[in-house]
């Protein structure tokens, strides 16, 4: 029999939950690792409920003391690095390289949260009547939900529960169903860092758990990732339902190629920024944009991408993995059909096979030329190992292109020029630029932040800005009249 994958409700690994269970499959083979059954409603109400008594002792605990929690927890994660990165190896199929980063751009945000007590600090101004002053405390919110994608099994959840605890916060986080494993790891290591059994708890499900969470009245809010329609769903129910929510959503993410740029730089950096990780990051680049003379670069482009190779993580020369199910493979094998019709595949992988693993969900390497703003490979955010090449004649025209997609997640672009490169950076309407970096995630003490239909909330979050979303500022102006202090001997006391 299949391992079960627990739940973490009231402290308790929990292998029995009420709904019937289903595979969780390995996406190189498309055989069951673990089976997973979703947490019934009675379930889901006993994690609020656990995660809403255990706020009012962790609330009181110490900021220092949640911090050493952190301290603690981030050296486990990097004691279990290797571990966990063959875990969501396995899960996803990421090669191993890719599934470690996955794993340490998460404990980055673990050390960030180490920090929490600098963090919080609120602010002061002395009189700001005659004799009045005003501080503001930065309290936590109480019981906050977090639901995450497949793509980054480890990060994600790690952008998220660390500082949300680190805060104050009890923490609910419901993971991707295809990989949930990750999160039972990362759980089974906080408690064994030193945390309160009951300020984590993990249920799994799909959408009927995750809209009772989102809409349940003890949640106070909600951090979603994932994908367009869902995030759009989970933004309008968690705020209908009055809670602060924070969804991060999908993406089309372009790279601009001056005719200035290096040549061999832009090649090997668009093959690893557009079909590494099979094209399954949010901020994957998924249109090259090349401006004049830059599309010269279009065929040796093609000849590189045309020798990456994916293959199982157990290979070390495969570049990349498999998409993580069957299904995610139909619907970009269906949009590479459709590209076909409307633009020039210079490099076709929808026949691709990997030796030794005849089924896996495996595409290779797809590259399509001419590709205009109306065809549906430039509409759909495809998640795929898919690169759309469209060429303009100017800047002021890639600009305009790249402001007019309604996504805004990630976008970079490559150049030897200052003045380019400003008026890039200074012009794009996406939140994160890149200037001759292909995928400029920031580290953890900036804010990652998606514009546009990127990104459904305020509070744009993680990192700094992480501590806003999972705190309630409190301002307090205090009037103390100088005839109510008493003189002792030592110390100065009120009445
Ligand atoms: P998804 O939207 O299918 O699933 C995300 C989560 O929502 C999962 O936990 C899933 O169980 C839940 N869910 C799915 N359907 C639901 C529904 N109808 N109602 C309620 N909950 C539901 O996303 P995915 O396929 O797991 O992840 C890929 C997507 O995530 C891509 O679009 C990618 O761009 C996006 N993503 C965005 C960022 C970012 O920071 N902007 C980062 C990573 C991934």
């Amino acid at each position: 029999m299949a391992t079960r994958v627990p739940h973490l409700i009231n402290g308790e690994w929990r292998h029995d939950a009420g709904g019937a269970p289903f595979a969780v499959t390995d996406p190189t083979s498309n055989q069951p690792l673990w089976e997973v059954a979703s947490a019934s409603a009675d379930e889901i109400n006993q994690a609020v409920a656990s995660a809403k008594q255990a706020f009012q002792a962790w609330r009181e605990v110490p900021t220092p003391e949640r911090a050493r929690l952190m301290l603690r927890y981030q050296h486990l994660l990097k004691q279990h690095h290797d571990e966990l990165g063959a875990l969501v190896a396995q899960e996803t199929g990421k090669t191993i390289a890719d599934a470690k980063g996955d794993v340490w751009r998460g404990i980055e945000v673990a050390e960030q949260a180490a920090n929490v007590s600098a963090l919080m600090m609120g602010e002061t101004v002395e009189n700001v009547a005659r004799g009045v002053d005003t501080h503001s405390w930065v309290q936590p919110l109480g019981v906050c939900v977090g639901i995450t994608p497949f793509n980054f099994p480890a990060m994600i959840p790690l952008w998220m529960f660390p500082m949300a605890l680190a805060c104050g916060n009890a923490f609910i986080l419901k993971p991707s169903e295809q990989d949930p494993m990750t999160a039972v790891r990362l759980g089974e290591l906080l408690l064994e860092a030193g945390a309160p059994k009951d300020i984590l708890q993990i249920v799994h499900g799909r959408k009927e758990q995750v809209d009772q969470l989102i809409t349940h009245p003890d949640v106070k809010a909600v951090s979603f990732v994932g994908s367009v329609p869902v995030g759009q769903h989970i933004y309008r129910t968690a705020t209908d339902h009055m809670k602060r929510a924070q969804c991060f959503a999908g993406a089309k993410n372009h790279m601009v190629i001056m005719p200035d740029a290096n040549p061999q730089q832009v090649v090997s950096q668009l093959v690893g920024a557009s079909v590494g990780a099979a094209g399954q990051r949010c901020m994957a680049i998924s249109v090259a944009v090349f401006v004049g003379s830059a599309g010269d670069m279009i065929p040796a482009l093609r000849d590189e991408l045309a020798k990456v190779m994916p293959g199982h993580h157990s290979d070390t020369a495969a570049a990349y993995g498999p998409l993580i199910s069957p299904q995610a493979r139909a619907r970009v094998l269906s949009l590479i059909e459709a590209g076909k019709q409307e633009a020039e595949c210079l490099l076709d992988g929808s026949d691709c096979t990997v030796p030794g693993y005849p089924d896996g969900n495996w595409v290779g390497p797809t590259l399509f030329r001419g590709v205009t703003p109306q065809m549906m490979i430039y509409k759909e955010e495809i998640f795929g190992p898919v690169l759309c090449c469209v060429e303009v004649e100017s800047l002021d025209e890639a600009l305009k292109l790249v402001n007019a997609n309604p996504y805004g997640n990630g976008t970079s672009i490559f150049t030897k020029s200052g003045a380019a490169a400003r008026k890039y950076q200074h012009e794009v309407e996406v939140g994160q630029v890149g200037i001759n970096i292909p995928i400029p995630v920031p580290l953890p003490f900036f804010s990652f932040t998606g514009w546009k239909g990127s990104f459904y909330g305020d509070l744009h979050a993680y990192g700094k800005q992480g501590v806003r979303f999972y705190t309630e500022t409190k301002t307090v102006t205090s009037r103390w009249p100088e005839d109510e202090i008493v003189e002792t001997n030592m110390t100065i006391s009120l009445k």
